[in-house]
């Protein structure tokens, strides 16, 4: 869909047009919180300072959802029309894909590539696929009594709030807003810290496209100000979150503390990358160290643990460190670039802090180490890391959110699968095998919500995507998302 080409991206960077106030009932409003002060990771120079959201105008965005939400503006819209609309939204978002995509670099530092060609893609995808689905949801009519008639319709929630991650700022965006508008609720949305500035370009470019005032709302700001705020407002009907287990487990907490609401919560994961006996050794290896390192290796679903049997653990060792020598961080605005820079430095040294323990563990660098990497002169840049561990280390249970893997012999197959349902997390695992019994059975065995056989990464608008146990239990894309944002309604006839 897109191709990043030229090599002006600084230049057009520098002349960038960035939103820094709340979006409230289609207009631009002035928060009252302590402002934000973001940093780019490119090269730390700071950026605009962003008007945040306090309680109070989180509440004054509420009340703008409801009302909007009331006012039947989008709610009572014929599903086509809405459908119709975010179509345009989403040619919008496609007219204006480089300009969003350098945001996104410029804020969080993925190179200008990936933002242009991987998450405006999947963003664009996204909202075309809602729109298109609008008019194609079905109610019920089970078959009752013959003296009765009961139908089953779906109706919007009403007032949604979606609180996103930095990582993938607009596609973890777009998959929460695209189910929920298509719907007819009313959103309000908390982009996280590091990526305001896209999110809020966002909400305009959906105003623009017909979504009316007070359907789309923005509150920049401090998580635990106005995201806490909204997650303890007693007239939000849904949270959707995506993003730290800490985080999500607190949405549950504001929840039982207020008003009851729905929280889907969508958080971290440790994917165990499975290799068996039988598999391309070498094709597996690369597979899992380009799923570890991808985005900087800040993605829920990095493949930060590489399992292998004890036979093969030194080669794989081997193979995964010269993946991990082949990648080296550089300038995000250049357009070879395939590893950009860390979102910040308080994430820079969460990273290089698991290096070091994992190092005075008794670990076996073959890659990396824990000190940063000079990319462009002020930003945050790491180097991949691989550490040969046991199931046991630091590293290879907590999630890193960098580009660290951790390579993990096993014994024998149960061996494998204990290891890889050995965290608390269930997002996603993958497995390499050609044996057919094998992989049918081990993947029922793998406690994840996403399997992957011999590939990584797969996925389409029509598969859902989520996972179990630590990793939440909300499910994004494909029409199960839709049930995230609706209440079944009964309504039982007696016929004379
Ligand atoms: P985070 O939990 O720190 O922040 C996510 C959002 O929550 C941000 O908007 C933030 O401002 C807000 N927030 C922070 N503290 C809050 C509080 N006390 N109350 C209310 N809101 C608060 O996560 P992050 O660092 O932005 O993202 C990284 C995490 O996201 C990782 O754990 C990663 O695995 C996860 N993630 C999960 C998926 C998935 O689909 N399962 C996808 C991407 C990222």
């Amino acid at each position: 869909m897109f191709t990043a080409t030229g090599d002006d991206w600084a230049d057009r960077a520098a002349a960038l047009r960035l939103h820094t106030r709340m979006f409230i009932d289609g207009e631009w409003v002035e928060g009252s919180a302590e402002p934000l002060t973001p940093i780019s990771p490119r090269d730390g120079r700071r950026l605009p300072e962003i008007s945040a959201a306090s309680a109070d105008d989180v509440d004054r965005a509420v009340r703008s959802a409801r009302r909007a939400f009331e006012s039947g503006s989008w709610s009572a819209l014929a599903p086509r029309e809405r459908g119709q609309r975010l179509l345009a939204f989403a040619q919008r978002i496609h007219d204006a894909a480089e300009e969003l995509a350098l945001t996104i670099s410029l804020e969080m530092g993925k190179p200008i590539r990936e933002a242009l060609q991987t998450e405006m893609r999947a963003v664009v995808n996204c909202l075309r696929w809602y729109g298109e689905a609008a008019d194609k949801i079905l109610d019920e009519l089970p078959v009752t009594a013959p003296n009765s008639l009961a139908l089953v319709t779906r109706e919007p929630a009403g007032v949604v709030a979606a609180v996103v991650p930095w990582n993938f700022p607009l596609t973890m965006t777009a998959w929460k807003l695209a189910p929920a508008l298509a719907v007819g609720n009313s959103v309000i949305l908390k982009p996280a810290e590091h990526s305001t500035y896209s999110a809020l370009r966002l909400a305009e470019l959906a105003y623009e496209s017909g979504i009316p005032a007070g359907v789309l709302n923005v509150v920049p700001g401090a998580g635990h100000v106005a995201g806490r705020a909204l997650g303890e407002h007693t007239d939000v009907d849904v949270v959707t979150f995506t993003g730290s287990p800490e985080v999500g487990r607190r949405f549950l907490g504001y929840s039982a503390a207020s008003n009851g609401k729905r929280v889907w919560p969508e958080l971290g994961g440790k994917t165990a990358s499975v290799v068996l006996p039988d598999a391309d050794l070498e094709r597996a290896v690369r597979a899992t160290a380009d799923g570890c390192f991808y985005n900087q290796g800040q993605m829920c679903t990095a493949s930060s643990r590489l399992l292998v049997p004890k036979a093969q653990r030194d080669r794989a060792l081997e193979l995964a460190a010269e993946a991990a020598m082949a990648t080296r961080p550089a300038d995000p605005f250049a357009v070879s670039t395939s590893m950009g820079a860390i979102v910040s430095e308080k994430q820079l040294a969460a990273i290089a802090g698991f290096v070091e323990r994992a190092a005075a563990e008794g670990g076996e660098v073959a890659a990396g180490s824990a000190d940063r990497y000079e990319a462009v002169k002020g930003g945050s840049y790491f180097a991949p890391a691989v550490i040969g561990v046991t199931p046991t280390f630091e590293v290879a249970r907590r999630e890193v959110f960098g580009p660290v893997l951790s390579v993990i012999a096993y014994d024998d197959v149960d061996d494998a699968i204990a290891i890889a349902n050995g965290t608390e997390f269930g997002l996603a695992a993958a497995l390499w095998s050609n044996d057919l019994n094998a992989v049918h059975t081990l993947s029922r065995r793998l406690r994840a919500g996403v399997v992957w056989v011999n590939c990584f990464e797969e996925g389409d608008m029509t598969i859902p995507f989520g996972g179990v146990k630590g990793s939440g239990f909300g499910r994004d894309k494909s029409l199960h998302a839709i049930d995230k944002f609706t209440d079944l309604k009964t309504t039982w006839i007696e016929l004379a």
